[in-house]
């Protein structure tokens, strides 16, 4: 079986020897091969910093929003090709392919209106003009240029087209070229719409560059201005921080990684109503999505004690056998598999270590590792087991943690999950969620606070949205995507720019 090639220098191209074989989940069998040995990836790169670079430098915000557009376009004139490499390599139901691929295009699409906001500009002014001294005269401002390098991304096994799409669009707005390191495991999706983008020709010469199969010695060859933007667990990410390039040169790296996501429900939530419905319903969407698979999925469910027996039997109920795993191409088929094997063994090893602090009382695991993991709820026997914040499972599982009700002890039990991507507070009481406000945000990127008022509109926690930061603090890697505008600065270098007065202003004239 033939090894998929790399995209690199402008051409496609195959590593050597037999590589890594790509299994579908369910099935095992072998769909392709992935090999990065024998690719020069220190010429590639010079050849993005060198030819992709100056052509999307040349490009002002607008055009870079035209052209990621018409990325967007190339990507969805595939979409039903990539929906059937999807489902095959990674074990997805034909919905949560649908939602990998369509999270990817809006993402794109979202980006190239903020590039037509940002108009005929070719980088950005952060501010305005502030007299710096005695007279008006000496002055400064400053502006965020795009960095002179490649943008890395390294990107993890769950999101094989939305990982490619939402950091390309970021970087590409800012006016970096990018090399894509898609997970091996499941590359082919990522490998496809790579395809529709080179076949399209629409991209510069060394604006973008594929790399299927392990990293290689990518990160030796990093400088300056370069950077790297991943996302996968946080092992992998202390790796990267500490690789001596990146040590040496100051290689910019932002980290997402893994996170215990929490929910907080409010001591005057009451089942039955609005609030309790949403919490429940988003909850379910969290656990089942994607096998749970999401670095923004759900992971710990803090309730008032009153609440433990109802949500239970609400889950129960809802869970089974509605969500009973299945496999994909079945029609009938609500939640799909674990994306790869060596994902089997991984949840199933650590579900039994969660379990040994708790009660199963929803679902039951599996006696031996199988990609079609079913969906399980735990019980803590107690909240503040510090296991309970510290191992992710990342599969269809969450852990109910009683709590007395109080803020302080809910800030406290969150808190020991060391920083979150996503928490969500669900209740009506404006007080409880003001002061949850307060305690919760040091600890999350982002804070979704559910109640009667939204339930009709409510995206949930798992969507990230473009114009809305993703990253967290701590535990979660520390770092920061998206959110419109502020999704360039990591690919930007802020300068203050100083001088006199009328030399500023004829440089950054008013829009
Ligand atoms: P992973 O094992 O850390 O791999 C992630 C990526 O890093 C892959 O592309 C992998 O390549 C690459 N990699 C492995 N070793 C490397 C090294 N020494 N230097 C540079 N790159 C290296 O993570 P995963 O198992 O794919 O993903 C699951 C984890 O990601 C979960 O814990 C989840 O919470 C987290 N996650 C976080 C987010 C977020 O946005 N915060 C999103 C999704 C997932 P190979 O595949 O070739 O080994």
């Amino acid at each position: 079986m033939s090894v998929t090639p790399s995209y690199l220098q402008d051409r496609w191209q195959s590593g050597t020897g037999a590589g890594t074989a790509l299994v579908n989940p369910v099935s095992s069998a072998t769909l392709a091969h992935a090999s990065s040995a024998g690719l020069d990836l220190g010429t590639a790169l010079q050849h993005a910093r060198l030819r992709g670079g100056p052509a999307l430098r040349a490009l002002s915000f607008a055009q870079r929003g035209d052209l990621l557009d018409a990325l967007a376009k190339a990507i969805y004139s595939v979409r039903d090709e990539l929906l059937e490499v999807s489902m095959a390599n990674t074990g997805v139901t034909r919905s949560d392919a649908k939602f990998d691929i369509d999270g990817g295009t809006a993402t794109l699409s979202s980006y190239a209106a903020l590039g037509r906001e940002l108009g005929s500009a070719m980088f950005l002014t952060d501010g305005a003009a502030e007299q710096l001294g005695r007279s008006p005269r000496f002055a400064g401002r400053h502006i965020r240029v795009p960095l002179r390098g490649v943008a890395v991304h390294i990107n993890a096994f769950n999101f094989p087209i939305w990982g490619l799409a939402e950091k390309l669009a970021c970087a590409f707005l800012a006016g970096m070229p990018v090399l894509c390191k898609p997970a091996t495991a499941t590359a082919l999706p990522t490998a496809r719409a790579a395809k529709a983008m080179t076949d399209s020709g629409l991209l510069p010469a060394g604006s973008f560059s594929l790399l299927v199969g392990s990293v290689g010695d990518l990160l030796d060859h990093l400088g300056a201005q370069d950077v790297i933007a991943f996302t996968g667990s946080a092992d992998t990410g202390a790796k990267i921080r500490s690789h001596r390039a990146v040590v040496e040169r100051s290689v910019r790296v932002n980290i997402e990684a893994d996170s215990l996501n929490a929910v907080v429900v409010g001591p005057d939530v009451q089942p039955g109503s609005a609030c309790y419905e949403l919490f429940l319903r988003e909850l379910v969407r969290e656990i089942t999505q994607k096998s749970g698979q999401k670095c923004t999925a759900t992971r710990r469910v803090l309730l008032p004690a009153a609440l433990v027996g109802p949500v239970s039997d609400a889950l129960r109920e809802r869970l089974l056998p509605e969500y009973l795993p299945k496999t994909p191409t079945d029609a009938t088929a609500r939640m799909g598999a674990l994306a790869t094997p060596s994902q089997a063994t991984d949840v199933l090893q650590r579900a039994r270590e969660l379990a040994t602090h708790c009660d199963v009382v929803v679902g039951a695991l599996p006696a031996e590792p199988t990609t079609l993991f079913p969906p399980c709820v735990l019980l803590a026997k107690n909240s503040k087991t510090a296991a309970l914040h510290s191992l992710e499972v990342f599969g269809p599982m969450v852990t109910l943690l009683p709590y007395d009700g109080s803020v302080v002890q809910a800030a406290e039990l969150v808190a020991l999950g060391e920083g979150t991507l996503v928490t969500t507070v669900y209740s009506d009481d404006l007080e409880f969620t003001t002061q949850c406000v307060e305690e919760l945000a040091p600890w999350t990127g982002r804070l979704l606070l559910g109640s009667a008022r939204i339930a009709e509109f409510s995206t949930g926690p798992g969507l990230v949205l473009p114009n809305m930061a993703h990253g967290g603090p701590g535990r979660a890697g520390g770092g920061l995507e998206l959110g419109g505008v502020r999704g360039l600065s990591l690919y930007m270098q802020t300068c203050a720019v100083q001088g006199a007065r009328p030399v500023l202003d004829r440089l950054f004239p008013a829009p």
